[in-house]
């Protein structure tokens, strides 16, 4: 049945702003977009007046199932954070535990208006693409390449190859991954670059995310972590790097020409004391600069409204400049540049005629939200992720804030948590 969402105000590609009428066609695809009109016989109308219509959000960086350990380790540098707090439980993790800690991280996007994400986790086949099938929501997945695991670089080749042979075409894709430079060696990245020449997938990866391990990957290998990839040819078909905060021109260039995106991930890098990435330099020399929450223990939510709030301010502030990064560049940041990042702008990433329908739709009404002079400006400075009422992926309604969450989905992430030893059953 096709679906009519009725006299919204409508986000549109070109920065455009207008009121009326999105049409999903019965594929799950936007079949037209423009001033109001009686519905179609035989359609579901949704009225959507008083209520904002935009794309979904991308999140470009993420690794849901740490829903899991929200909020763990607060307080620690990156180094003592992920070897004392994370790995720990992290190894106790079971697929289980990951698609359970994965639901429950999907109901926190959809309820913040996300629609795709790309994740890095352990598990990412029976625990995150499983539960990302299952819920319906559009997302890449990843075999984390670690060389210190033994036969993991045989895991991540196999991996990649028959999750993407045997669920093509669909919401849900397998990339390459290496967590990052630090922890994988030379000959893990060239071999994976090897067997990439025939997977032919982007590379998801974090760069240079602390000074430290920049450095520390400069007297390694005499480059810096991005040179160092590139000459692996593990960039070869593009990719999306987190972080980047300590990244030079010189890494922005080679980003540019490899068709790497930036994934900005703004609490993250400023919760471990990371710092700022440059993002404004790296669209200067051509970078796609796409935004990320990261995981929940980092950050410590799912929350991208939040992120396109912080990208805008903190870089004004660096730059004690208030023309710095408009309301609209966040806002593509957010939407169409992440679906560029991942090599899906002919699906999602906005409302287009054809593309899939991935919309989320946000209540206008609440006190902090009137009177609305500009949308844009809106939706980066003053939207909350709770005013989204409805997401809708491919053309299906995922959430609706009327609707109670799954006891299913609560009890299975709660019983999670408990095993991990994280908190009382
Ligand atoms: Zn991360």
């Amino acid at each position: 049945m096709k679906t009519i969402l009725r006299n919204g105000t409508m986000l549109l590609p070109g920065r455009k702003v207008a009121a009326g009428d999105v049409v999903i066609g019965e594929d799950g695809r936007i079949e037209s977009v423009g001033a109001s009109r009686e519905e179609p016989d035989g359609a579901a109308a949704v009225d959507c007046s008083g209520k904002l219509v935009m794309p979904g959000f991308v999140n470009c960086h993420g690794h849901t199932a740490m829903t899991l350990v929200r909020g763990l380790g607060g307080g620690l540098p990156l180094k003592r954070w992920l070897e004392e707090a994370i790995f720990p439980v992290e190894a106790k993790m079971t697929p289980a535990d990951v698609y359970a800690g994965a639901r429950w991280g999907i109901l926190e996007m959809f309820a913040g208006g996300t629609t795709t994400v790309a994740d890095m986790y352990d598990f990412p086949g029976d625990g995150t693409g499983r539960a990302l099938l299952e819920a319906g929501m559009r997302g890449r997945v990843s075999r984390v390449g670690l060389s210190f695991v033994e036969g993991r670089l045989d895991d991540c080749v196999t991996f990649t190859r028959d999750w993407n042979s045997g669920h093509a075409p669909s919401l849900v894709e397998a990339d390459i991954c290496i967590h990052s430079e630090y922890l994988t060696d030379e000959k893990f990245c060239r071999a994976l670059a090897d067997a990439n020449r025939w997977l032919k997938r982007p590379l998801h990866v974090h760069v240079s995310e602390t000074k430290r391990e920049h450095e520390e990957c400069i007297g390694r290998h005499g480059k810096t972590p991005i040179a160092y990839l590139a000459d692996t040819g593990i960039l070869d078909f593009g990719g999306y790097a987190a972080h980047c905060v300590h990244c030079t021109d010189d890494d922005f260039r080679i980003m540019a020409e490899h068709g790497v995106s930036l994934v900005h991930n703004p609490t993250s890098n400023m919760k471990l004391g990371s710092g700022f990435a440059r993002i404004r330099r790296a669209m200067e020399l051509g970078v796609n600069v796409a935004l990320g929450t990261d995981g929940c223990a980092s950050n410590d939510n799912l929350d991208m409204f939040e992120e396109m709030h912080l990208a805008s301010l903190i870089h004004k502030g660096l730059a004690s400049d208030p023309t710095v990064l408009q309301p609209w560049d966040v806002v593509e940041m957010a939407t169409l540049n992440g679906a560029k990042a991942l090599g899906m702008e002919s699906e999602t990433g906005s409302i287009e005629v054809g593309k899939s329908a991935d919309l989320a739709i946000v209540d206008l009404s609440a006190p902090h939200l009137v009177p609305c002079l500009d949308v844009a400006n809106l939706a980066v400075h003053s939207m909350q992720a709770s005013d989204v009422v409805a997401t809708y992926v491919a053309g299906r309604c995922v959430y609706e804030k009327s609707k109670p969450v799954s006891d299913d989905v609560r009890n299975g992430f709660l019983a999670a948590v408990a095993r991990l030893g994280l908190i009382r059953s």
